[in-house]
């Protein structure tokens, strides 16, 4: 359900409905838009009595939402969400006209190697730092990541670069202190419908990067993203990744054709990560350059300067020099769209 505010509703009244609502029992979600307020309700087993709420002053209509998700929906929300992510070297803006890059190793796995991969990429002109401190991997034998000693590592990349940092949170516990390191909290894929970590995650002080299960729906995505913001936290990204298909020629295969499905149904932001998507080295500039045609508000790219000895995924990590040339193909690729990368 969602309860459509008048354009001129004062504050107060705005308040006042969000009182009712609580005063049912059920949870009020304001979310303010460029021309109105609509405020999201959930909570809800059953239909929720409009009578009550339709006569408050300020409010136009209460419209049943149809769609299992509603905060996400471009129905609670028109225009696009544009996040803004804090860092030491200013606000990194991913959304509306900004295409953000995010890059960096799989994992972080020594500080030379993290802040030499660091300086290049920065070279190029990404404002995020990637790389896992905690990795959740196919085998419990394969490295499994420095635990809170790579969250320090991302801190001296952020401290020395003026980087915001991405990285991924496995469970509750490594998120308290992701959020703590961290300017962005990745969920990956294997935990997109985790639903405790998620709801920890809806519940963080820092925007979160929410990747697709490499198995999920639209509908499982947006409704994992819905869980998130159903706790308060509106700085969602969602990320795809590559689903499983039959296809054997590639890891994973890269559905772009969602971005354009999520930005009909929803107001959150998509990036896209060419690296699991493909997990091969040359065909990640191609899926770059097609990603931001297809209108993704960012690329997650997997970059090491000494691939053959990662520690994970080296074979869909490219060079520093082969980032250098992604970055300067999607720019001219995002001007076409009116839009500028950071
Ligand atoms: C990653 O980005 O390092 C990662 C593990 O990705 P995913 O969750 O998409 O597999
Ligand atoms: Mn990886």
């Amino acid at each position: 359900m969602l309860v459509v505010m008048q354009s001129h509703a004062t504050e107060e009244q705005i308040r006042e409905v969000c009182k009712r609502i609580e005063s049912l029992g059920l949870k009020a979600h304001p979310i303010p838009g460029s021309i109105r307020t609509a405020i999201g309700i959930t909570g809800n087993k059953d239909a929720v009595d409009l009578g009550v709420l339709e006569s408050l002053p300020g409010v136009v209509e209460c419209i049943p939402v149809s769609k299992p998700y509603k905060l996400v929906s471009r129905d609670a929300k028109e225009e696009d969400t544009v996040l803004r992510i804090p860092t030491p070297s200013g606000d990194v803006i991913v959304g509306g006209n900004h295409v953000a890059l995010v890059a960096g190793p799989c994992a972080v796995e020594t500080e030379t190697q993290c802040l030499a991969i660091a300086e290049r990429v920065k070279k190029s002109g990404a404002r995020l730092f990637r790389g896992g401190a905690y990795k959740p991997r196919t085998s419990p034998y394969s490295f499994q990541g420095l635990c809170e000693d790579g969250l320090k590592i991302l801190a001296k990349v952020r401290a020395t670069h003026g980087f915001g940092i991405v990285t991924e949170a496995i469970d509750n516990e490594s998120l308290d202190l992701v959020e703590e390191y961290a300017d962005v909290i990745q969920i990956g894929a294997r935990n997109m419908q985790n639903f405790s970590l998620l709801k920890r995650a809806g519940r963080a002080k820092k925007p979160v990067l929410l990747k697709r299960g490499m198995s999920a729906t639209l509908d499982e995505f947006l409704m994992a993203a819905e869980y998130i913001l159903s706790e308060g936290n509106y700085n969602v990204m969602l990320c795809e990744r590559g689903v499983r298909t039959f296809s054997d020629f590639s890891r994973n295969t890269l559905d772009l054709a969602v971005v354009p499905a999520v930005k009909k149904r929803s107001h959150l932001p998509i990036l896209v990560d060419p690296s699991h998507g493909t997990g091969k080295r040359h065909k990640v500039l191609p899926l770059s350059r097609a990603a931001v045609a297809v209108g993704a508000d960012g690329l997650i790219v997997e970059v090491h300067h000494e691939p053959e000895k990662a520690l994970s995924d080296g074979m869909q990590s490219i060079l520093p020099e082969e980032f250098a040339a992604l970055a300067d193909e999607v720019r001219q690729i995002a001007a076409v769209l009116h839009r500028s990368v950071n």
